[in-house]
């Protein structure tokens, strides 16, 4: 596709917004400059590939930065440019979908149940903007139609992640027809014979059914125009090869047991038309009992619609007959992209929750978790309103590790080992030195620097979020310094105030400056101990908030009562 076939799209897409033609035009010639001179393993030109994924993403009837976003998914990760120059160019939100996608790319399936889990947890997270995924789907579409070019030991592992995790999660989005042509790659790829059997046995069939279905269109087209309803179209649905794999197997592999091999498929106007055009054909043939389904009053649970029937038709051979209006249709086909087709105005924001009631999908996420996670883990969940305030980060190998937001590189040492947390003297995320206080972000790589002798200091209290890490940290405290270090009471109001006491050094003074604190009722916030020199005195600084400008002075005063303390100051931080 060149340049102007892909704004031509965008033009009718876009109801001719220059604003989308225009931010096309710069995303595509930005990612074929990007890519200038690389190939694919089938020897194309790169650029084709992000071509391929933004064609995709137009068949999903996406908004414009979600398809520019296709075009530029590949740029951060295997182009001298970065994300920040996306940011530059394109601003904030296609920085935000690339970035995603980015990270999407970072882990990988082997194989085992346990990281299939995490996978998925991985892309729960992430739909915090579903678009993320739908780039994501598009890209490993094409990556699936082009993945004979690829050395045969990765492509079993590729078709399996793809059967694993994308094919479920296009399927539990509600999206028909990407989720088959995904399965259906894939299949090829894992069960070679078992493939090649399907195609053997079925192409005849096909062409057979589908040579039949011609002869009795006319005979219902001429029967619905009597009762007054105009179908918009008409037209054969050939199963897919593996859901009818799957189906064979419980059929003892015997193609005239499946009814559905070839459907009809009616395409109406109104829900009225539905069920008219239902009777009609139950007028005309006789159904097969038990074989009517109402899946427009009882949608299928990822959102599906439409009325099926089976019916003896004509020559006596059974046929399925399914019947829907167009939206249901694209709703089939292109699930929750299609919720922003028919419900979205505006353009979707960043991080834009949709609405629960309007949009299934998110209660099936929902459902996803409760079968992916046992149920305690699941209760877990909802209290913290469904990975709201989670985020999840990798380990160097691609191991997503679930932490509370906010979350620390101190913490996910703490989550790896209790070993690791102690030890823990830098960490990196993505390849970068940060340090210990910084605060993750979803999809991070995380790699933690350890020293031998390093121990937990108290101002790590100060930053860590999750409760290991924090008793952890208590802990060893205690145990070196034998004082109990309570955690920080937020929003204590009051004063605020540092106090530094000037000591000689003995064994047990932290401990008996703590315990006159707690007589005292009052709050350590943090205390720390330093000694310039060898023989210089200790400098014990307390934080801690105290309600009444009296108190302080008091409790400075009986501070200054224990033994060795030789001198107290203080200093009110701040009064709220
Ligand atoms: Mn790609």
């Amino acid at each position: 596709m060149m340049l102007n076939d892909l704004l031509k799209k965008i033009d009718q897409l876009s109801g001719g917004d220059p604003q989308a033609i225009d931010l096309i035009r710069r995303a595509y010639e930005f990612a074929q400059k990007a890519h200038e001179g690389q190939k694919r393993s089938s020897g194309e030109p790169y650029f084709n590939h992000c071509m391929a994924t933004a064609q995709t993403l137009i068949d999903m009837k996406l908004d414009p930065k979600t398809i520019a976003a296709g075009l530029l998914h590949d740029v951060a990760e295997d182009t001298k440019y970065t994300i920040l120059d996306i940011k530059k160019v394109f601003g904030d939100e296609i920085m935000f979908l690339v970035e995603g996608v980015t990270k999407l790319g970072k882990i990988k399936y082997h194989g085992d149940q346990q990281r299939a889990e995490n996978l998925r947890k991985m892309f729960l997270a992430m739909a915090e903007d579903t678009r993320v995924i739908l780039v994501k789907l598009a890209d490993r579409l094409h990556n699936m139609q082009t993945l004979k070019y690829v050395k045969p030991e990765k492509q079993k592992r590729i078709a399996m992640e793809t059967m694993e995790i994308y094919a479920p999660l296009a399927h539990r989005l509600g999206m028909g027809e990407i989720k088959g042509q995904l399965e259906d790659l894939s299949f090829q790829y894992l069960y070679p014979e078992e493939y090649k059997w399907v195609i053997d046995h079925v192409s005849e069939k096909y062409q057979e059914r589908e040579r039949y279905i011609e002869k009795i269109k006319p005979v219902i087209q001429e029967e619905l125009t009597k009762e007054n309803i105009k179908p918009i179209n008409i037209d054969a649905r050939a199963k897919r090869y593996y859901s009818l794999y799957k189906k064979l197997g419980k059929y003892d592999m015997n193609l005239d047991k499946i009814h559905d091999l070839v459907a009809v498929r009616i395409a109406v106007n109104t829900i009225e038309e539905c069920y008219g055009a239902l009777g009609v054909i139950h007028k005309l043939w006789r159904p097969l009992p038990g074989k009517i389904k109402d899946y427009i009053a009882l949608p299928k649970p990822n959102g599906y619609q439409s009325l099926h029937t089976t019916v003896f038709c004509i020559d006596g051979k059974i046929t399925e007959f399914q019947i829907r209006t167009l939206q249901m249709h694209d709703e089939a086909e292109l699930g929750i992209a299609a919720h922003w087709l028919y419900t979205e105005k505006g353009k979707p924001k960043i991080g834009t929750k949709l609405d629960n009631k309007k949009f299934a999908w998110v209660s099936q996420l929902r459902d996803w978790q409760k079968e992916i996670s046992g149920s305690q883990e699941f209760l877990e969940s909802l209290k913290i309103d469904f990975f709201k305030d989670r985020i999840f980060v990798l380990t160097p190998k691609g191991d997503a590790i679930d932490l509370p937001e906010g979350a620390t590189p101190v913490d996910f040492a703490y989550h790896i080992h209790s070993e690791v947390g102690d030890r823990c003297s830098g960490a990196k995320t993505n390849g970068k030195m940060v340090p210990l206080s910084h605060t993750l972000q979803n999809g991070d790589v995380v790699e933690i620097i350890t020293q031998k002798k390093h121990t937990p200091t108290r101002s790590w209290l100060e930053f860590v979020k999750t409760s290991i890490a924090k008793n952890r940290i208590r802990h060893l405290l205690k145990k070196e310094y034998g004082i109990e270090i309570l955690p920080v009471k937020k929003q204590s109001s009051g004063y605020h105030v540092e106090i530094k006491l000037t000591c000689s050094d003995r064994l047990g003074l932290l401990k008996d400056v703590s315990e006159e604190m707690q007589k005292s009722k009052i709050n350590i916030e943090s205390i720390n101990s330093a000694k310039e020199r060898k023989n210089s005195p200790v400098i014990i600084t307390i934080t801690t908030t105290i309600k009444i400008r009296t108190g302080v002075e008091k409790l400075v005063s009986k501070l200054k009562e224990v033994k060795n303390v030789d001198g107290a100051t203080y200093k009110i931080m701040s009064r709220d």
